[in-house]
């Protein structure tokens, strides 16, 4: 048993401290798939980009999550245009949309299953259908074997760590510098001081999801870090699903990987308020219920080898925290516990607005 998440790469050693941080246009702190989306973006225009990470690249919560990439905000369609309106909200899943095209490319996309888990959660599902449908998005209603519910095609599952380790690979070639296991400890704008020594730079982009109100103090009244908990088992032979499978208000969630794994994670609920915590130890009153998942009501009994846990924040609402704060530092993070797509469409919209482009993203953000 490992506490280690699957998607873990043995085989990729990331570029580690390296030499003491030097002065650098833009300097990026956090390396997960935010952050590596604004390096990317930034080396793209040929800027001089630091990145530092206080652990490994994808270390966090971008290679400990479940894998899904689905389109929209972290409320159901319908429900996110009550609150941001049609055209709003109808923009927000376009692009989210087309960012999930632009991390998988030209693989098929497996879809999504929303499971309702009630019949309060069937009427929900019912509406997320017609909201998708009359905004001109692809869904379908679903019956089979994981239950009754909303088939979405556009949605898919992806490698996080593969992800991250190719947009490392290919902003190294294109001349960022990333250090690893290099902790930002103050953060001004225009100056980053790490364990390692001090970055002179223009503008700092903090990418922090859990940990972004720690990080980022300003922020600690708006954002708020949570524990969220996984499993993995070793491969089951017989087919259990083949999309990314949510259930009781994305409460429960699961997929199984090609080689025949299961990784299964949610259950924040099961502990209360316990799970508001920056703490990643995985807790029995979590695992047991992921267990009783597993075993119970998906009938597997194959060895269990991963538990884990990574934190995320949570804002009061269902937009992240994306802005420039100060002139020189910009912050990104609180994905309300869903940032594969929306975190790189922040990275990349504040590595735009420090190139001097409009960022239409961060217009729709902004309201
Ligand atoms: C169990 C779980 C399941 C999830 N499932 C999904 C899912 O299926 N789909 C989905 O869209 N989202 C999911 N999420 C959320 C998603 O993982 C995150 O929103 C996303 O990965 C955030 O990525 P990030 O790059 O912004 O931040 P992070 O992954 O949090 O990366 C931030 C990085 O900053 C570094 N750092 C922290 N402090 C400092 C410092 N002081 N100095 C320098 N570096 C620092 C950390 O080491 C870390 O590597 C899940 C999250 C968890 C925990």
């Amino acid at each position: 048993m490992t506490t280690d998440p699957i998607w873990r790469d043995p085989d990729w050693r990331g570029p580690g401290p390296g030499p003491a941080p030097e002065d650098a246009e833009v300097c990026v702190v956090g390396l997960g798939g935010s952050g590596l989306a604004a390096v990317k973006r930034l080396t793209e225009s040929n800027r001089k980009v630091v990145g530092i990470d206080a652990g490994r690249i994808a270390g966090g919560a971008a290679g400990a999550n479940g894998g899904f990439l689905l389109a929209g905000t972290s409320a159901f369609f319908d429900e996110a245009t009550e609150v941001l309106g049609e055209e709003r909200a109808g923009e927000i899943y376009a692009m989210t949309e087309s960012a999930i095209g632009t991390l998988v490319g030209d693989r098929a996309r497996a879809g999504s299953l929303r499971i309702a888990g009630s019949p309060r959660e069937l009427e929900s599902c019912r509406n997320h259908l017609e909201g998708l449908r009359a905004a001109g998005f692809k869904a379908e209603w679903y019956v089979g074997s994981e239950g009754e519910g909303l088939l979405i095609p556009g949605d898919t599952t992806y490698q996080p760590v593969h992800t991250a380790r190719r947009t490392t690979e290919r902003v190294l070639e294109g001349g960022a510098r990333l250090h690893e296991d290099t902790r930002a400890v103050r953060i001004k704008p225009g100056f980053v001081d790490t364990d390692r020594g001090p970055i002179r730079c223009d503008h700092v982009i903090v990418a922090i999801d859990g940990l972004l109100g720690s990080v980022v103090p300003e922020l600690a009244g708006r954002s708020r870090s949570e524990r969220l908990q996984m499993l993995a088992t070793e491969p089951v032979w017989r087919t259990v699903t083949t999309r990314a499978v949510y259930r009781r208000w994305g409460m429960e969630y699961y997929q199984q990987l090609p080689d025949g794994r299961i990784t299964l994670g949610g259950f924040r609920d099961a502990e209360g308020d316990e799970a508001w915590t920056t703490s990643t130890e995985t807790t029995p009153e979590v695992q047991d219920s992921l267990d009783e998942l597993l075993q119970g009501r998906l009938g597997i009994d194959a060895p269990v080898r991963h538990r884990w846990a990574a934190t995320v924040s949570y804002t009061d609402g269902i937009l992240p925290i994306c802005e420039e704060i100060s002139p020189g530092l910009a912050v990104t993070g609180a994905y309300n516990g869903t940032g594969n797509v929306i975190g790189r469409l922040c990275g990349e919209a504040l590595a735009d607005q420090y190139l001097g482009g409009r960022s239409h993203w961060l217009d729709l953000l902004g309201g």
